[in-house]
């Protein structure tokens, strides 16, 4: 089997992966993904190239070279296959040839499906298929196993590849501090055996663990906060982070509070119900719906009775005006936030602000002097999407590579000192395991 890492050697983000058997017969990519950084080192800005064409971004070298892969040549690759619903591993998949078949979970499925509606991500749902995790398929000769992973990404996958004699696992986006932590301790009670490499995450090499260790030490600090609350928590998370969604709803629960969500996660909610019943929806309850004009008229074009379906939990401001000391609002850094929302309500002293993202983001946003001026106190209570150091060891030490090549990292020289067996490459390079 050949293995080529086009993108992730020595980044985290635009992760792209392709195997090859022996044969030549076959070959399959992993992730398509979005790069985060420019090979200069500086952020990556997608709007810079937009209205590119497929041939120009390749030219560029922002799209992976991969043969084979693309509408401007013929179709060679057998299929593509989406660990999990974030940009910098499906970012690129609008560019994908049209007859080339993406395999996805169903969970990482509903979630492009929501970010084709309101995000710019372009999918073409057409020629994608869900697998089932644990539940082997075929792609040609490749036997693929998906395995369910604790990630802030609902439902994202790793991949155990087999063809050739040989093994691969791809470990994907993972962690073991999440909602689902079991995931990775059943993993390491009962390691997959004989694996001849291991492609392993290592976003949180070199990167500080922060205050607040897992998902529960999350809920109970938000919880905490809302105790105390006489005016309005507005809590800034994505909606597609379903395990902090339920964090937060746990916490406004436990408080008596209403969480008030938009339209947009809303949907999402709705559309993930089926991965668990701890999910929150909109009929639950303490949970309201903010009906934003711009999110409801995108809901429109697509399906006019969701706007029926969530009106039995419909607030408006006078609602949410009436008992502030109750009210979590989930927010976005956005126009919408400046305005309407904080104009509209005109917090007053007491009123917080839980950031419950990446600090990161942070850098590049006038978000915490905007909510200054309201009078909105900041906090910040996060936990990392990626797995610590410490998990990384344990992982490594199950599954005993034959040979560990580094990805989605910002320090892979870092590996050789923590992890056996590793073997740094450059992106491009071709393998053979
Ligand atoms: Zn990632």
């Amino acid at each position: 089997m050949k293995l080529k890492i086009h993108r992730g050697t020595h980044e985290i983000g635009g992760s792209c992966v392709e195997l090859g058997t022996d044969s030549g017969k076959t070959r399959i990519v992993i992730d398509i993904g979005m790069p985060l950084v420019t090979p200069e080192g500086s952020t990556f800005e997608w709007r810079e190239y937009k209205g590119q064409s497929t041939k120009q971004l390749l030219e560029q070298k922002v799209l992976p070279q991969v043969d084979g892969l693309y509408p401007c040549q013929s179709a060679s690759v057998s299929a593509l296959l989406v660990s999990h619903a974030h940009q910098d591993h499906y970012g690129f998949l609008r560019f994908l040839h049209p007859d080339i078949p993406v395999y996805m979970s169903g969970g990482t499925r509903g979630i492009v499906e929501v970010s084709n509606l309101f995000l710019d991500t372009r999918v073409n749902l057409g020629q994608v298929q869900s697998f089932t995790m644990w539940q082997q398929f075929q792609i040609g000769e490749f036997t693929i196993t998906p395995y369910l992973m604790d990630h802030s990404a609902p439902d994202a996958a790793a991949f155990l590849i087999e063809a050739d004699g040989k093994r691969v696992f791809y470990t994907g986006d993972f962690r073991g501090h999440g909602r689902k932590g079991i995931l990775l301790k059943r993993l390491l009670a009962d390691p997959i055996p004989n694996v001849d490499c291991l492609i392993m995450e290592g976003s949180m090499i070199g990167r500080e663990e922060g205050i607040y260790s897992d998902e529960g030490a999350v809920e109970r600090a938000i919880a905490k906060i809302l105790a105390n609350q006489c005016s309005y928590t507005f809590v800034f998370c994505s909606s597609q982070n379903l395990d902090r969604l339920v964090s937060i709803y746990r916490a406004v629960k436990r408080h008596r509070k209403i969480l008030v969500v938009d339209l947009y996660t809303a949907l999402v909610l709705d559309k993930l119900h089926s991965l668990s019943d701890n999910i929150p929806q909109f009929d639950w309850r303490g949970i309201r719906v903010l009906y934003g004009y711009a999110h409801a008229r995108k809901i429109a074009e697509y399906d006019k009775g969701l706007l029926y379906r969530y009106r039995g939990s419909k607030i408006n401001w006078d609602d949410i005006k009436s008992q502030p000391q109750d009210m979590v609002i989930l927010a976005r850094d956005n126009r919408y936030l400046r305005n309407p929302m904080l104009r509209k309500l005109q917090p007053s002293t007491g009123a917080k602000a839980i950031y419950s993202m990446w600090h990161g983001y942070l850098e590049r946003t006038d978000l915490q002097k905007v909510l200054e001026v309201h009078h909105v106190e900041f906090v910040e209570i996060h936990t990392s999407g990626h797995a610590y150091v410490s998990s990384l060891k344990e992982l490594a030490l199950a599954l005993r590579p034959r040979v560990m090549y580094p990805i989605h990292t910002f320090q892979p020289e870092e590996f050789g000192r923590l992890f056996a067996n590793v073997v740094q490459i450059q992106d491009g390079e071709e393998r053979e395991v």
